[in-house]
């Protein structure tokens, strides 16, 4: 239900622009194909993604003898599934360790709602019983810890912190000696999300990596990209970069209830090949869900 609520601008826009050439095109045709792909791509699907999606429409119905434009609906949404499905690696769960440490990273630049998704997921773990640390890694920007600890606070779990300007590897360092002693379950790591001196932060990522992965073989068991569903194609160039600069093993995809263009999940999934693993629904502290291709699909047309 969460995931539909917060699908509900992305639906109607969709689905009223549907609608509306349904009724002006009781045929298909060229023209009907042509204007499909414009809503397809306004609600940010993606312009590659668009065409092989139509592409492939074409062919069904043609296959399938359809005539009727209302039963291409019903086309689109196994299309949809199959662009997902046809990809090996559909794995939206995270890499939770059984015993000991999981060092999750979260990297994106600032504003896309990195410290709220810290905060949510934060809140998600405590649900299960877990044990969670916070590491403030993003020594940067003002108010940055500040406004983690305020999470920290309102979830009830402790941040591990130094001073504003600190070496953020020095932070993840303390924070991983700190959930070693107290035997925290998980640890959530903030880092900086500045992209005006890009290749400085590419390094920091680097180096704060680099520690984690000295201290902790096989760590950090996710690197997490925070992307605003809402800056559409700006999204798409952001996960460029930072596939570039690090491994990223998912994607969180923030204020999907704030767009119509909630078709951006499909752009990401099959230009970048990264897993979608969770979508920010709201603000509040379960605004966050796992994503789930087949819900977020049949949403779209429900
Ligand atoms: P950061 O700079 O990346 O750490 O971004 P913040 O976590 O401070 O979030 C920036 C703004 O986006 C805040 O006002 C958040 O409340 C808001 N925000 C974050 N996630 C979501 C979401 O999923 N939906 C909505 N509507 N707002 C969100």
């Amino acid at each position: 239900e969460k995931f539909k609520d917060g699908l509900t601008k992305t639906r109607q826009s969709f689905s009223d622009k549907m609608n509306d050439l349904v009724a002006r095109y009781r045929k298909v045709d060229e023209d009907f194909f042509e204007e499909l792909e414009e809503v397809l791509i306004q609600a940010d699907v993606g312009f590659d993604t668009v065409l092989e999606l139509v592409d492939e429409l074409k062919m069904e119905v043609k296959r399938r003898n359809i005539q009727e434009s209302s039963q291409v609906k019903e086309i689109i949404v196994e299309k949809l599934v199959d662009i997902y499905e046809s990809d090996d690696e559909q794995i939206t769960s995270l890499n939770i360790q059984d015993n000991g440490l999981t060092v999750i990273l979260f990297v994106g630049v600032n504003g896309v709602g990195k410290t709220t998704t810290i905060g949510k997921l934060a809140y998600k773990f405590k649900q299960e019983g877990k044990k969670v640390l916070l590491a403030a890694g993003d020594t940067f920007r003002a108010g940055a810890i500040e406004q983690l600890e305020v999470w920290g606070k309102r979830v009830g779990v402790d941040v591990i912190k130094q001073n504003e300007g600190s070496d953020p590897a020095a932070v993840m360092y303390d924070a991983i000696q700190a959930a070693r002693s107290r035997k925290a379950d998980i640890l959530l790591c903030d880092t900086a999300g500045r992209l005006q001196n890009k290749v400085n932060l590419m390094k920091e990522l680097e180096k704060v990596k680099r520690v984690i992965e000295r201290e902790i073989p096989g760590a950090p068991h996710e690197v997490l990209l925070v992307l605003d569903a809402t800056t559409g194609q700006n999204a798409m160039i952001q996960a460029k970069q930072f596939k570039e600069a690090t491994d990223v093993t998912g994607i969180v995809l923030t204020k999907l209830d704030g767009t119509a263009k909630g078709g951006i999940v499909i752009a990401i999934r099959k230009e970048l090949n990264i897993p979608v693993k969770f979508v920010g629904l709201g603000e509040k502290m379960d605004d966050l869900q796992p994503f789930d291709l087949e819900q977020y699909v049949y949403g779209l047309f429900a």
